[in-house]
């Protein structure tokens, strides 16, 4: 088979940011005007719509892999790269489904740029999603799912933790959480800290643990103390405490307190990770930033660390993608859930993705098992 084009659609959705506060993609309160709003407290850019960009790949037999970059802020910028860089390597190239096969494209599209540095950010953003439409691609060729093709013995469900919750007091906000009635629950720490904990406090009497968020945005100064309240009150883990690039930071945090640090939402390759090492005990990679490849990659080489899905914004590619790494990976057996994303994702499949029973059910049709509904018309026309 040969590769006979790809496509990348932007999707830009809107949402009710009063329901979506304090989840994923919309954590903190919002100024200014327009789509593109700053966080009230710490500087982060935030999209008032839900964005993210489909890319479609489809083979001369007819078969059509659908993917997905994680885009939450212009995702024409991923699809650009996608269109002009990225397909015209690929068209034309053979197919065979194979993971090597898939393997050697992808050193092909991050070879386009690597001596340039564009080894990161949203070239791997694109990456990613050409990467999750091919191995769509290949689970339909041998008529399987994708965590069969990744692992021997892949698992069928993933348990799910919720990440957010929303309400105007801590008690409020756990009475929320629980009636999702999963066991762990990340808390984002947007402005009060205090208020965080109170309502860390709340989650443990109602007998669910949690885990925080903190957006990049512990003071540098005090970041120990605060993680050792954090440790005392037994959090699951403390994700993004400090700005990414701070690697040392960061380990010198893990070296003064319990609670395991997470990271790997802002970074996309092995190569990203590896000064990293040293300060997290566990590893959140983006599917839609690190694709199914590297994501294996990582899950594989940091086999020590217990590796949880990062999902934030995404559609059904992306989710699907995540839920079946999970499944793969042996150091994996939790996945993020978000409410707001799962429901939105679902308004444009068939076949819903399942979450019951506290798990998520790993879809078992071929590819990453996604079948679009009519809807999704309205957002890529009648492709
Ligand atoms: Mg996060």
């Amino acid at each position: 088979m040969r590769i006979t084009s790809v496509r990348a659609f932007p999707i830009r959705l809107p949402r009710d940011l009063a329901s979506a506060r304090g989840t994923a993609g919309s954590p903190t309160s919002l100024h200014g005007e327009g789509i593109y709003r700053w966080s009230t407290a710490y500087p982060v850019l935030y999209s008032t719509h839900f964005e993210t960009a489909l890319i479609q790949v489809r083979l001369d037999n007819g078969l059509e892999g659908w993917g997905e970059a994680q885009a939450p802020l212009a995702p024409e910028v991923a699809c650009t790269i996608t269109e002009l860089l990225l397909r015209p390597v690929l068209e034309s190239e053979e197919f065979d489904g194979s993971a090597a096969g898939i393997a050697a494209l992808w050193n092909r599209m991050y070879s386009t740029m690597r001596v340039r540095g564009q080894t990161g950010g949203f070239m791997l953003d694109a990456i990613s999603g050409v990467d999750l439409a091919l191995w769509d691609l290949a689970g339909k060729l041998a008529g399987q799912p994708v965590s069969a093709l990744l692992a021997a013995s892949p698992k069928t469900t993933v348990p799910a933790y919720l990440s957010g919750t929303t309400g105007t007091t801590p008690d409020e906000r756990a009475a929320f959480a629980a009636r999702f009635g999963l066991p762990l629950v990340k808390l984002y720490f947007d402005s009060d800290w205090n208020d965080l904990l109170r309502t860390a406090d709340s989650l443990r009497s109602r007998g669910m643990d949690f885990a925080v968020d903190a957006l990049w945005h512990l003071p540098p100064a005090s970041a120990v103390e605060m993680a050792l309240q954090l440790d005392a009150r037994r959090a699951h883990w403390l994700e993004c405490p400090l700005y990414p690039e701070e690697h040392g930071q960061h380990i010198e945090l893990a070296q003064s307190i319990a609670t395991p640090i997470a990271l790997g939402e802002s970074y996309r390759t092995r190569h990203e990770l590896r000064p990293l090492a040293g300060a997290c005990r566990i590893l959140q990679p983006d599917l839609g930033r690190s694709g199914l490849t590297e994501s294996m990659a990582i899950a594989g080489e940091f086999a020590a660390k217990q590796i949880v899905p990062h999902v934030s914004i995404a559609m059904g590619p992306q989710l699907a993608a995540a839920i079946h790494l999970a499944a793969a990976a042996p150091n994996c057996n939790l996945c993020e859930y978000n409410p707001n994303v799962l429901d939105t994702a679902n308004a444009f499949l068939a076949r819903p993705l399942e979450l019951t029973g506290g798990v998520y059910h790993v879809p078992q049709t071929p590819g990453l098992g996604i079948v679009w509904n009519e809807r999704i018309r309205e957002l890529v026309g009648g492709e």
